[in-house]
């Protein structure tokens, strides 16, 4: 690679090199030249940096070529911390990681579904779970609530939180960043799973909407107003379903968790053998764990709505060329295994360029937590490797 130099001391050039020691997990600074671009002398000035910082440590030696061993660094996952709110349906989930994406703590809160929480209310909760957890308020980064992206004609939360993050930023006295919940996870998604800034990554997130998250050169994309990744409403049938947001046929009205309870409450044999008539999470989780025990009605409402989600997958991957891209959120945390084998053979069958290159299809192994996860990951991504971190949609 051609060696093209940098200010040491940019931001850029310290980002990029947080990101290939995450990456690679372990790495010498030789290895960091040749995969950064940068010069050895920039590279020693940096990771000496990141070392004062805290943010990477020295983790032993291996050998070369040379019989001079090379010394290892690697990101220090205990020394900080970030911590993410996810306002679910009807749940307050709180997820703390440290600087690898590891989870040291989480909680889950009951929530009345669409209720706002004042900035005092969600204070006192950051205040109780970073007590609980012996988490030193000096050692904490910040704090990211996401939601999801607001649905004309209902109450837009993620404003809502926009409103408040002053309030809440003095209250707690770390900064606060506001998301929504499928971009959220899909960086955390990217960061815990080391993904390469080099890889254009995706996540689908299927919960009772279905949003895309989209990281490129390790940014999360975001679009001209934090709206990008609205993969729930690219319609699959031109005079379809009449959608809330003034589209006909958005795959959202097919394939979400609440598309996928309704179809099977409109199914009498369903509705006699399962629980559908509680609150729509427990309905839909009634329906997945049926479907993954052999309930062939149930096995079908939800293939059915994962050949949907395929369609729309389809577009989103064409229009990006994705090359990996990972099922999570509360739809896929019990029978995610459906899900993921109609993508995969759906998109081996229609990707544009599957001819050229792979594109993976995995499953999140913390679906249910990933928006929480992914929230104290924007935080841990805006705290040690800044410039890839916008601040929030306000
Ligand atoms: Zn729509």
């Amino acid at each position: 690679m051609a060696r093209r130099e940098t200010p040491a001391a940019g931001p850029g050039s310290r980002a990029l090199i947080v990101d290939v020691v995450r990456s690679a997990v372990t790495i010498s600074r030789g290895e960091l030249a040749d995969k950064t671009g940068l010069t050895q002398p920039s590279i020693s000035i940096i990771v000496r940096d990141l070392i004062a910082d805290g943010i990477i440590h020295e983790i032993g030696s291996t050998g070369s070529t040379s019989g001079r061993p090379r010394k290892l660094i690697a990101i220090d996952p205990a020394n900080r911390f970030g911590v993410g709110f996810h306002l679910g349906p009807d749940t307050l989930t709180c997820v703390a990681i440290d600087l690898t994406g590891g989870v040291v703590g989480r909680e889950v809160v009951p929530r009345v579904p669409h209720e706002i929480w004042p900035a005092d209310r969600l204070a006192r909760r950051f205040d109780d779970f970073t007590e609980c957890l012996d988490l030193p308020r000096g050692r904490i980064e910040g704090l990211a609530v996401v939601a999801p992206a607001a649905v004309p004609g209902q109450p837009d939360t993620a404003h809502e939180l926009g409103l408040l993050r002053a309030e809440l930023t003095d209250r707690i006295g770390v900064p606060v960043l506001v998301e929504n919940d499928a971009a959220a996870a899909a960086l955390g998604e990217f960061w815990s799973r080391r993904v390469s800034r080099d890889q254009t990554f995706g996540c689908v997130y299927l919960s009772t909407g279905i949003g895309a998250g989209l990281v490129f050169g390790g940014a999360l994309h975001r679009g001209a107003g934090f709206d990008a990744g609205e993969l729930g409403h690219v319609s699959i049938s031109y005079d379809g379903r009449p959608c809330p947001c003034g589209n006909l046929g958005c795959v959202e009205q097919y394939a979400s968790t609440s598309a996928t309870v309704r179809t099977a409450r409109e199914d009498p044999g369903l509705r006699a053998r399962l629980p559908l008539d509680g609150s729509e999470p427990s309905a839909y989780d009634a329906i997945a764990r049926a479907a993954v025990n052999g309930d062939p009605a149930a096995y079908a409402v939800l293939d059915q709505a994962a050949v949907f989600l395929s369609m729309a997958a389809t577009s989103m991957v064409n229009l990006l060329d994705l090359g990996r891209l990972v099922l999570t959120g509360p739809g896929v945390a019990l029978a995610g295994s459906i899900y993921a084998r109609r993508l995969r053979t759906h998109l081996g069958r229609t990707a544009h360029a599957r001819h050229r290159h792979s594109l993976t299809v995995e499953l999140s192994t913390q679906p249910r937590d990933a928006a929480g996860i992914g929230a104290a990951a924007l935080v841990v991504q805006a705290a040690i490797a800044p410039g890839h971190t916008a601040g929030a949609a306000a």
